[in-house]
């Protein structure tokens, strides 16, 4: 498995999610103890756990597994990751606990939602009730040697979703309220299914920004540098695309002409064009599930 140490006491394992490189990252931080931040989805745990075996780290010695939501690609790994974590806790927003201790629900909407990209993550597995730390804002989790891991609530996105905050390095891990960032072309993209809310999100970006944090680590996907720049691009990117999506169904436009809107207006789109269109889940997500967030969130709040 592909791990890189990304910070002082920081490790990305890439977990290659039905064989796609460079997706989900999820991240091992080592203090006395360790936690681990995201899991990805059910049927990559054993790639996660190849992972964690060959960064050494004893699975007595995790204590924390946070998630930024429950979201298959985010928290859908936790039940099976936690069969073989013996003293691990999760730590979820309260909003997502319930879901993790009966997934059934959160199963059904899935596969209803993203179909075969469902079925590739895998049915989640339900977390014994007791391992979970229903979390709210300002909470935080010492893993020892000065390692903290403090919650932020940053919803929008999802309103089961908050972010994590390092102190002693200032790092941020957004989960996926700072957008998909594409390493390898350094762009943003919007992830903004529905019931997205634009307000809440670019209250959240603005909390974020107000950390000033030195790094930010990305669930999609891995480290980035200047992030009051990536936080404060992305705020600007939802911004143009909620105008044009209010512009075009003012204008009775198609979802195909409001896209293609999109495409002509977001510099970052045009760079990001070619790897969305080969890309197995961008290229359904960002048009059709991104789009329709921007779509019901104009159509409900303006
Ligand atoms: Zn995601």
């Amino acid at each position: 498995m592909s791990t890189i140490k990304v910070g002082e006491n920081l490790y990305l394992i890439d977990i290659q999610a039905g064989g796609i490189k460079n997706f989900i990252a999820s991240y091992l931080l080592k203090g006395k103890q360790a936690a681990i931040i995201e899991t990805g989805p059910m049927s990559s745990v054993p790639n996660l756990l190849s992972g964690l075996k060959e960064l050494n780290v004893k699975f007595e010695d995790i204590a924390y597994v946070a998630v930024s939501h429950i979201h298959l690609d985010h928290g859908g790994g936790v039940g099976t990751l936690l069969k073989f974590l013996p003293k691990a806790k999760v730590i979820v927003h309260s909003r997502g606990a319930p879901h993790l201790a009966n997934p059934e629900k959160l199963w059904q909407q899935s596969r209803a939602v993203l179909k075969g990209i469902a079925e590739m993550y895998g049915e989640p597995e339900p977390v014994p009730e007791e391992r979970i730390i229903a979390a709210s804002d300002g909470m935080t989790f010492d893993v020892g040697a000065d390692v903290k891991l403090t919650v932020i609530e940053t919803l929008g996105h999802a309103s089961h979703h908050q972010s994590y905050y390092e102190s002693s390095s200032r790092s941020v891990f957004p989960g996926d309220a700072a957008g998909i960032y594409l390493s390898e072309i350094d762009v943003i993209l919007p992830t903004t299914p529905s019931p997205f809310r634009l307000d809440i999100a670019l209250a959240s970006l603005n909390n974020l920004m107000s950390l000033k944090p030195k790094t930010l680590y990305y669930t999609h996907f891995g480290k980035a540098s200047n992030p009051s720049e990536k936080l404060q691009t992305y705020s600007q990117q939802l911004s143009l695309w909620a105008k044009i999506v209010k512009q075009g169904l003012e204008n009775r436009e198609s979802l195909k002409v409001i896209s293609e809107r999109i495409i002509r207006s977001d510099r970052a789109v045009q760079r990001a064009l070619e790897h969305i269109r080969v890309h197995p889940i961008l290229s359904e997500t960002v048009f059709d599930e991104s789009l329709r967030g921007f779509i019901d969130f104009v159509e409900k709040f303006n």
